[in-house]
């Protein structure tokens, strides 16, 4: 199956609870610490130079930006934790936002978790995974900036993050969104969560 991914727009900004786009088809959400790369992932698998950079806009740092594949397909650029300028009451705005998202998501399938591969799971990245596990959400992680390292170092890298993982069923692998690698692993897993018929149990 050839999805396109090229055409994929914006489509809102949400920054609270009540303004969420129609919990219907689905969608996958991306998280990372902010400066991950999370911005540049999104766009290099759309294929595309200013996609995510609405992320970047002020107000929309802290909002949930919904990006639209095909009808009822989405991707949604989760706010980047971590970010150190932001006072404690913006903080805790975002978590309630981001609990609401994950708590009450129909539509969610799976979320990608972004990680800077010379700084994996970090503190944000332990507690998203934490939340990933408790309400029962696919989690696949993206080590980004891979062309920092050396093949044996990526390699290593990836061995040591899944080992360090309670949940041996979530996917590990090296992204480089400046070197557009890893994109087919991406792709896969992508297309899995937003296409594949569901085991009906
Ligand atoms: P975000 O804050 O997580 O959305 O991160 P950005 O996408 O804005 O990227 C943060 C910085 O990392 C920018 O300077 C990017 O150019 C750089 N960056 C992002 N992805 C890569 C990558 O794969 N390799 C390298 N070397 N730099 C990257």
């Amino acid at each position: 199956m050839t999805i396109c991914y090229s055409t994929t727009h914006f489509v809102t900004s949400v920054t609270h609870s009540n303004q969420f786009p129609e919990d219907i088809g689905r969608e996958v959400a991306f998280a990372g610490r902010s400066n991950s790369g999370k911005s540049s992932v999104v766009n290099a698998i759309c294929g595309q130079k200013k996609l995510a950079r609405i992320s970047k806009i002020p107000g929309r740092t802290q909002a949930i930006n919904f990006f639209q594949v095909t009808d009822e397909r989405r991707l949604v650029d989760l706010p980047g934790y971590g970010y150190a300028k932001v006072p404690d009451s913006i903080r805790r705005q975002w978590r309630k936002l981001l609990e609401h998202y994950l708590s009450h998501r129909q539509s969610l399938r799976g979320i990608m978790l972004v990680m800077d591969i010379r700084h994996p799971l970090n503190e944000f990245d332990q507690q998203m995974l934490e939340w990933c596990s408790y309400y029962e959400f696919s989690a696949t992680i993206l080590l980004n900036k891979a062309d920092k390292l050396n093949r044996g170092q990526v390699r290593h890298t990836i061995d040591a993050v899944q080992q360090k993982l309670a949940d041996k069923s979530i996917g590990v692998y090296a992204f480089s969104a400046t070197q557009k690698s890893g994109l087919i692993d991406a792709y896969r897993v992508l297309n899995r969560w937003l296409w594949e018929e569901e085991a009906i149990s």
